[in-house]
């Protein structure tokens, strides 16, 4: 069975022929394109998984030596790779399921943004997700202040000292595995036309 994408790009038994990328495809043929030539989110999982002991070694020889420190990087680095896939601006996605039955805080993300756009920027694809969830965490801190079910405790926030060193930290445990998640999406995508070139 032979499903057009476009006149470039067909589907043949489960494989994708395809001269271009999704560009011009609307979004339902780009993610049957996507299915076919974008890794799975096990793959994603996987590969971020194997690389985490890499990590956890390179940040004890060079970052800090403290077991704390170390299990604050991997901490930070399990919770990016299993609840802040970059995949999160796809409807169904294994991170959302992951969430259970908070998975529905996820629909405006995918609504605002498109899939693999800022959402798997290198640099910005992380600031999406930790924003959106700190604007969410807010606007429900305000709500229950509202209410008064529950005061934020503005002034033992603002007395705590920040310590530059833990933010490195859970900013690197969390930045690594999407930005090894985009580099996979892109090493993948240019996979497929080398193999047919040649
Ligand atoms: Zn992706």
């Amino acid at each position: 069975m032979i499903n057009k994408l476009r006149c470039s790009c067909q589907i043949s038994r489960g494989t994708l022929h395809c001269l271009r990328g999704t560009a011009g495809l609307d979004k339902k043929k780009a993610l049957q394109y996507s299915a076919l030539v974008m890794p799975s989110g096990k793959t994603h999982l996987g590969i971020e998984l194997i690389l985490l002991p890499v990590w956890v070694a390179l940040f004890y020889l060079f970052i800090d030596t403290s077991w704390q420190a170390g299990a604050l990087f991997a901490g930070a680095y399990l919770f990016s790779s299993l609840l802040l896939s970059p995949d999160l601006d796809l409807r169904h996605n294994r991170s959302r399921r992951r969430w259970g039955l908070l998975g529905f805080i996820w629909i405006p993300y995918t609504k605002v943004f498109k899939h693999r756009g800022v959402s798997h920027s290198l640099l910005f694809g992380t600031v999406t997700r930790l924003g959106y969830l700190g604007v969410l965490s807010l606007l429900i801190a305000l709500g229950l202040s509202y209410f008064r079910v529950w005061a934020v405790p503005l002034d033992s926030l603002t007395a705590a000292p920040l310590d530059l060193k833990l933010v490195g930290t859970l900013v690197a445990g969390l930045w690594l595995p999407n930005t090894i998640h985009t580099l996979t999406d892109h090493v993948h995508r240019l996979w497929p036309r080398r193999r047919r070139r040649y």
